[in-house]
């Protein structure tokens, strides 16, 4: 490629910086570093962890994330680029991907008042952002907005599935169970170490009115428990769809939608543990799984309600829904050219 190519092609890649390089933010900022049409300008850490330090390890720009704390890292030896002022700067979209509702609070705090696009994940609340994202369900809606939400891992796992049945067949009404992990792996700060605990206690949970925010007309309820488990959520579903289908026709459907991958029991694995394995086994960074696993065997069709059981790897899932709503949001490519470029780069089927 000649130096003037090279030089066009690179100014019109999209400047992402990653605000909270954690769990989703090191995911993200990696996933990034994949596309040929965006670059990491750098990621911010509020603390000199040793995330900080892998995150300079890993090539990116080290900012801080709270201006006052600079001399932390000062202190612990850790060299920064600047910081969170000095990013947004250099940036076309910040990925906000704080814990909590912080993500709101810095909407209103660096990313309005520079005017930077800016995109937040599943904790931050819908009607804080306007404007909630499943590539999909609504990539489209997403087009020349400025502050869009990425929706959390449950989310995306039911939007997946439900926006494939109700396309295909027409959702009546959906019935979900949810049975949350109580943590992430690498955190040991939240429970139950043992218990099932109705969380929350009230039915319908906040999941249902969640998925309504990328597909609005459904008729959805439903209920949650969170267990003593790291390894993933799963989901029990109980849907009436408009007909009746075989089950043969729903695993068919299941096979061809994107972002989905059948796991059968008969094959061994038969709980979130096997999954975990299986994972481990398949090859990607930090054993990462970007699909709903969705039990083969599990489906079953009585009339027209249909039930079957999925896993949701809670780490991982969101991550190509942040990719997709990047060029959504700062470019004109297609939901269809941008789900099957993301799919590509991560090696999703
Ligand atoms: P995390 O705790 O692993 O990472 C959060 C990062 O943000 C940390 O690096 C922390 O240092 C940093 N941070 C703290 N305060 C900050 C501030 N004021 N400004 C900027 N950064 C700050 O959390 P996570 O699990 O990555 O979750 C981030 C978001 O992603 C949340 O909204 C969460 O609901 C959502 N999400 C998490 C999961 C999951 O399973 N972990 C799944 C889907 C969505």
């Amino acid at each position: 490629m000649h130096l003037s190519e090279l030089l066009k092609k690179r100014s019109k890649m999209i400047k992402v910086g990653i605000n909270g390089y954690g769990t989703i933010g090191k995911r993200v900022a990696d996933a990034v570093s994949k596309q040929d049409d965006m670059e990491i300008v750098g990621v911010t850490k509020t603390r000199p962890t040793w995330e900080a330090k892998n995150a300079i390890k890993a090539g990116y720009k080290l900012f801080c994330g709270i201006p006052d704390n600079v001399n932390n890292f000062k202190e612990a030896g850790i060299e920064l680029a600047g910081d969170i002022n000095d990013l947004l700067g250099q940036c076309d979209i910040m990925i906000d991907c704080s814990p909590k509702k912080i993500g709101a609070e810095n909407l209103e705090k660096y990313y309005k008042p520079q005017g930077i696009k800016a995109i937040y994940q599943g904790a931050v609340k819908h009607d804080a952002i306007g404007e909630s994202f499943n590539a999909q369900s609504n990539y489209d809606s997403a087009k020349g907005k400025q502050n869009v939400r990425v929706v959390s891992c449950n989310t995306t796992g039911l939007s997946r599935v439900l926006g494939a049945l109700d396309k295909a067949y027409g959702v009546k009404k959906a019935r979900v169970v949810l049975v949350r992990r109580a943590s992430d792996p690498g955190s040991s700060k939240s429970g139950p170490v043992d218990g099932i605990v109705p969380n929350p206690i009230t039915v319908p949970s906040h999941h249902g009115p969640d998925v309504l925010t990328v597909l609005p007309k459904l008729n959805i309820v439903t209920s949650a428990f969170k267990v003593s488990s790291t390894f993933m959520h799963a989901h029990s579903l109980m849907i009436e769809l408009d007909k009746e289908v075989s089950a043969e026709e729903v695993k068919e459907l299941f096979k061809k939608t994107p972002r989905l991958l059948m796991v059968n029991s008969s094959e061994g694995l038969t709980s979130t543990a096997e999954l975990m394995e299986f994972a481990r086994d398949f090859g990607r960074p930090r054993y990462d799984m970007y699909e709903n696993l969705v039990w083969e065997d599990s489906i079953g069709v009585e009339g027209n309600e249909l039930y079957f059981f999925q896993a949701v790897p809670q780490e991982s899932i969101v991550i190509p829904e942040n990719i997709d709503c990047i060029r959504a949001m700062c470019s004109d490519v297609s939901a269809e050219e941008s789900m099957e470029k993301t799919n590509k780069t991560l090696g999703i089927k």
